[in-house]
C-alpha cells in the first residue's frame, strides 16, 4: 500500500470532485485517487440551482468566487397552477435576506470543471468502475473494473446507485416514485423562474442569463418508458399549459434532454464501517422537487474535507455521520413533502398558497441557507 493512494475516491460527480478540491484546498497530505466508471470528465443534467448552504461549501474549499462567477442569481421565485394562475411569488430581496444570498443556477459542465481544475493533473480515473470492497487490515482492497486496489480509506461518492453503499448494506432496497424527471437547456429569451404545478406533473424553468435557460418536468408514467422523441412525448404531456411551456420545450435541443426514473431508496442504517463512509447522493438520495440533492453533497464534501484535514481517516468518517445524518434526513423528508406538494389536486394548491412567505422562507433557510 505504501506508493497508492491513501484514500479512494469512488465517483467523480459533484460530490467526489468537491472532496477532492477541498482536501487540496486544506493541503491535506493525503494521496487522493478518484475513479469514475464514465469516460471523461462529465456531467448530465444541463444545469443546477445552488442554494445559499452549498455557495458557502464552495467558498470553505476555495472556489465560491468562480461559481459565482459562471452563475446566474435566481431571481423571482413564482409558483403558478397549471391555469396560470399565480400561488405564490417569492420577492428576490427577502429570499436573499432570509437565505443569506440569492440561490445560484449554474451549467454543471463548468461547476464539474471548476471543481477538477482544484486537483491535481492524473487524479482520476476515467472508465474505472467500482464493483465493491472488502476490509483488510490496515484499510480497504477496492474492486474495480481494472483488478483490485487496496487504500487505508474508501469515500463511497457514486451517487444513488452506489456500489459502496450496495456493499456497506446488502440488499438494498428501492422502488419506482411513480414518475421520471426529464432536465434540458433551452435558448428562450426574457425568461422568469417559475414552476408551474398541475394534474400530477411540474414543470419549471431557471434562467441562467445570456437568454440560456434550464427547465426539468415530471409526468407521472411507468418506469423505463423512453419515448423515442423525449421532446414531442413533453410537448404532448404539457399540452395547454400555460407560457412559457411550449416555448421552453421548442428552443430546447433534442440532443440535451435527460430522463431518469426518481426512485426511493431505502435510508442506510449507517454511513460508515470504518475505514468506509457514503457522501452525497450515495449516503441521502432525495427527490428533485427542492434542488437540494446537488447542494447537501457540497455540504457534506466541505466538511469531510475540514474533518479530514484535522484527525484521523476513521474519526473523521464517524464525526461526518454525525454531524450530517439529521440536516440531511429532515432535507430528504422535506423533498418528498415538496413531491407531495407538487402531485396534491388544485385546492390544496390554492390552500397552501396561503402559508405565508416569511413561514416559507423559514423552513428554507433552515435546509438551505447559510450558517456563517
Ligand atoms: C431533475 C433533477 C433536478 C435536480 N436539480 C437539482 C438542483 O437544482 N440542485 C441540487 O442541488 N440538486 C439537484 N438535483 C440533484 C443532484 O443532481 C444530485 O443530488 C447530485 O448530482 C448528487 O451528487 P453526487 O456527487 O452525490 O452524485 P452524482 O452527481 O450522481 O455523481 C456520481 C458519480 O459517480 C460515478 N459513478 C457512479 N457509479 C460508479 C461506480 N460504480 N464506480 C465509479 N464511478 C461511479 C458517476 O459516473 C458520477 O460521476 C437534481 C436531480 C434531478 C434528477
Amino acid at each position: 500500500m505504501s506508493d497508492g493512494p491513501e484514500l479512494v475516491i469512488a465517483g467523480a460527480g459533484i460530490s467526489g470532485l468537491a472532496l477532492a478540491a477541498g482536501l487540496a484546498h486544506a493541503g491535506t497530505p493525503l494521496r487522493v485517487r478518484l475513479l469514475d466508471e464514465r469516460p471523461g470528465l462529465g456531467s448530465s443534467g444541463g444545469a443546477i440551482t445552488l442554494w445559499p448552504a452549498a455557495l458557502a461549501a464552495l467558498d470553505r474549499i476555495g472556489v465560491g468566487t468562480e461559481v459565482r462567477a459562471a452563475g446566474h442569481p435566481v431571481g423571482a421565485g413564482t409558483i403558478r397552477s397549471r391555469t396560470g394562475r399565480t400561488l405564490r411569488s417569492l420577492d428576490p430581496a427577502r429570499t436573499a435576506a432570509a437565505l443569506g444570498e440569492s440561490p445560484l443556477a449554474v451549467r454543471r459542465g463548468p461547476l464539474i470543471e471548476l471543481l477538477h481544475a482544484r486537483i491535481a493533473p492524473g487524479r482520476v480515473a476515467f472508465d474505472s468502475a467500482v464493483h465493491s470492497y472488502e476490509r483488510i487490515d490496515g484499510g480497504v482492497r477496492v474492486r474495480t473494473s481494472h483488478g483490485t486496489l487496496d487504500a487505508r480509506a474508501l469515500v463511497g461518492a457514486d451517487g444513488y446507485r452506489s456500489q459502496v453503499a450496495r456493499t456497506l448494506h446488502p440488499g438494498l432496497g428501492e422502488r419506482y416514485a411513480g414518475y421520471p424527471a426529464w432536465r434540458g437547456l433551452t435558448r428562450v429569451p426574457g425568461l422568469e423562474a417559475v414552476q408551474l404545478w398541475g394534474a400530477r406533473q411540474e414543470f419549471g424553468v431557471v434562467p441562467l442569463g445570456d437568454g440560456l435557460a434550464y427547465w426539468f418536468a415530471t409526468v407521472r408514467e411507468p418506469a423505463e418508458g423512453a419515448a423515442v422523441d423525449e421532446l414531442a412525448h413533453l410537448a404532448e404531456a404539457f399540452r395547454g399549459w400555460p407560457e412559457p411551456v411550449a416555448r421552453v420545450l421548442a428552443g430546447t435541443d433534442p440532443q440535451a434532454v435527460g430522463r431518469n426514473d426518481v426512485m426511493d431508496r431505502q435510508p442506510l442504517r449507517r454511513w460508515h464501517d470504518g475505514p468506509v463512509v457514503v457522501i452525497g447522493d450515495a449516503a441521502h438520495p432525495m427527490r428533485p422537487h427542492l434542488g437540494q440533492g446537488g447542494c447537501q453533497a457540497l455540504v457534506d464534501a466541505a466538511l469531510l474535507a475540514s474533518l479530514l484535514a484535522d484527525g484521523s481517516l476513521e474519526d473523521a468518517f464517524a464525526a461526518f455521520e454525525a454531524r450530517r445524518r439529521r440536516t440531511t434526513r429532515r432535507v430528504v423528508v422535506a423533498s418528498r413533502a415538496a413531491a407531495r406538494a407538487v402531485e396534491a389536486p388544485a385546492a390544496v394548491h390554492r390552500l397552501s398558497a396561503l402559508v405565508p412567505d416569511a413561514v416559507l422562507l423559514r423552513a428554507l433557510g433552515a435546509i438551505s441557507g447559510r450558517r456563517d
